[in-house]
């Protein structure tokens, strides 16, 4: 059955094939994150050229705005608050909290729906259910 795009980007899945796992492990952990370089179930190698991944920087840098946008507006409607200070840390924890986040799912946004040399290709998928039956 085929998967969506959005729920392989939810569930962190390759682009080509949306069967295996881009990051191994969660999102928030205590341990580092870690991305594999190959699809563990097709083979693409996710880092398509060398430093492909700074162009997740853009991807990265717009979930950033938004995130932060959100939250000052937030901070004000909720609080009322014209102390820098308050803003200040509210606006650096959420960076700080959403760091893994954003790397996650800029590589993943990156990959899935801005990279047009990178195709969903059912066959691949397909390739799986055969191995399971
Ligand atoms: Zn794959």
């Amino acid at each position: 059955m085929a998967i969506s795009r959005i729920t392989a980007v939810l569930q962190s899945k390759c682009p080509r094939c949306r069967v295996g796992k881009m990051f191994d492990g969660p999102v928030y952990g205590l341990r580092k994150q870690h991305m594999y370089e190959h699809c563990p179930h097709c083979g693409l190698k996710f880092e398509i050229e060398p430093g492909y991944f700074y162009a997740a920087m853009y991807v990265s840098y717009a979930f950033s705005v938004a995130e932060v946008v959100t939250l000052g507006l937030g901070t004000a409607m909720l609080t009322h608050s014209e102390s820098p200070w308050l803003y200040v840390v509210v606006l650096f924890a959420a960076i700080f909290i959403f760091a893994p986040f954003n790397l996650r799912y800029s590589r993943l946004v990156l990959l899935h729906y801005l990279t047009p040399k990178v195709r969903y290709n059912p066959a691949y998928q397909d390739e799986q259910a055969g191995e399971n039956n």
